[in-house]
């Protein structure tokens, strides 16, 4: 996991560099496609995802080594040949893992955070799971292991594929001509992203949109239907790590409430958006019905918010960048410690964002935990080694978040409940 952490160290000022610009590239031609709401709740899922995946945080049901250990027919040495095999291997593998994301209710919720921005930018790229809680993903390699590709190849590559999804989250590509009939564009990804009902659950591939073609779920951008962007059930929050579990919730209030045992077993299983026939009559839960007359979640903000949950997130960048830095010397209960502190953080300042009274609690007492911590240890996980006066900076962080909080919850105005309408 070290080196993975390692990746993200230069992986993550590389793609909020790419979102700046495509920030700044909007407002230049006036046609801004970010929220900066928005964009904050985006960046700090991508935080949430990096910091849970470098600390290795999932239970593995199959791993890939093992299989190649009793799967592989051929063994090849790794020569470009395997390079390729491998990349086509992964790619179609994430085809039918994204599809299985899509169309059953139980892995939907791991997808859901993906799809949950109601604008379509480079940062909504980065809303990345938090709830892959089980490690099952080595079945869907079972062609490369019969082939033998080396572990050490998946190893290099799915990082690579993964970030290389990246670049097609814009509005500001239109199509790409010939490359439109090879791999996954803007313009296809647009519609994988829409609610529209001619796009839903269309276009799952992630690198080559050949298994799109093959399996049938194609479907170009019409000029005619313009892609409306976010699920059909709003998450309504800002809170990254409320989206990652709001699914299982529903799923979970279902299976609990239904009278009939065999719904309880199959809810899991069953196509997303299911549910048993007792639980919809009493529990209604509203969709989405006409995508293009939809209200966006925005509950009332300001200028200092705004600017606040702005500051919150370059403070927690860097203190994920420094973990990441200092990620060996640490140690792995110390990672523990500082990932929870990461996670209380984002969870304190995007229920502030949603203008939630009870964010104060969250934030007052991280704040004098954190504080308490640099008391006690005299230091911030090795910062001052760094940095001399690095813990008393984090301090002086924690002091701001209480008083941001007890600021924003009590003192600026008007606290009506947010809007929730959908
Ligand atoms: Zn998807
Ligand atoms: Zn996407």
């Amino acid at each position: 996991m070290e080196s993975y952490a390692t990746a993200l160290l230069y992986a993550t000022p590389f793609f909020i560099g790419l979102v700046l610009v495509e920030i700044l590239y909007g407002r230049f031609v006036k046609d801004q496609k970010h929220n900066l709401m928005d964009t904050v709740s985006s960046l700090s899922s991508g935080l949430t995802n990096v910091v849970k995946d470098s600390l290795g945080l999932v239970l593995i049901l199959i791993s890939y080594p093992f299989l190649l250990e009793h799967l592989a027919l051929i063994e090849i040495k790794a020569t470009w040949l395997v390079w390729v095999v491998a990349f086509i291997a992964l790619d179609f593998a994430g085809y039918w893992n994204h599809r299985l994301s899509h169309h059953i209710n139980f892995f939907w919720n791991q997808h859901v955070i993906h799809h949950s921005s109601e604008e379509f930018n480079l940062a909504c790229a980065l809303r990345q799971p938090i709830s892959n809680l089980l490690g099952y993903y080595a079945l869907l390699l079972i062609p490369a292991a019969l082939l033998g590709v080396p572990n050490q190849v998946i190893a290099i590559l799915a990082p690579i594929h993964l970030f290389a999804q990246f670049w097609y989250h814009t509005q500001h590509i239109g199509k790409m001509g010939i490359l439109e009939y090879v791999i996954v564009t803007p313009s296809q990804h647009r519609v994988h992203h829409a609610i529209n009902k001619e796009y839903i659950d269309k276009n799952l591939g992630q690198i080559f949109c050949v298994w799109d073609r093959m399996f049938g779920t194609f479907q170009e951008e019409l000029d005619e239907v313009p892609p409306q962007y976010g699920v059909l059930k709003p998450a309504n929050t800002w809170n990254p790590i409320i989206i990652n579990f709001q699914h299982l919730w529903r799923l979970i209030q279902d299976a609990w409430r239904t009278k009939s045992y065999w719904d309880k077993l199959r809810i899991w299983f069953m196509p997303t958006g299911w549910r048993p026939q007792d639980v919809k009559e009493r529990y209604p839960v509203t969709i989405i019905e006409n995508v293009y007359s939809f209200r966006k979640y925005q509950p009332e903000t300001s200028s200092s918010l705004k600017a606040y949950a702005l500051f919150q997130l370059m403070v927690t960048t860097f203190l994920m960048l420094f973990m990441f830095y200092n990620y060996s010397e640490i140690g792995f209960d110390g990672l523990l410690l500082f990932g929870a502190f990461i996670f209380v953080g984002i969870y304190g300042y995007t229920t502030l964002m949603d203008r939630k009274n009870y964010a104060v609690w969250i934030e007052v007492i991280r704040g004098l935990g954190g504080m308490a911590l640099i008391y006690f240890t005299n230091d911030w996980f090795g910062i001052n080694e760094h940095f001399s006066i690095g813990s008393y900076m984090v301090a002086l962080y924690f002091l701001v978040t209480i008083f941001g909080g007890i600021y924003f919850t009590y003192f600026e105005k008007s606290f009506a409940t947010p809007d929730l309408a959908s």
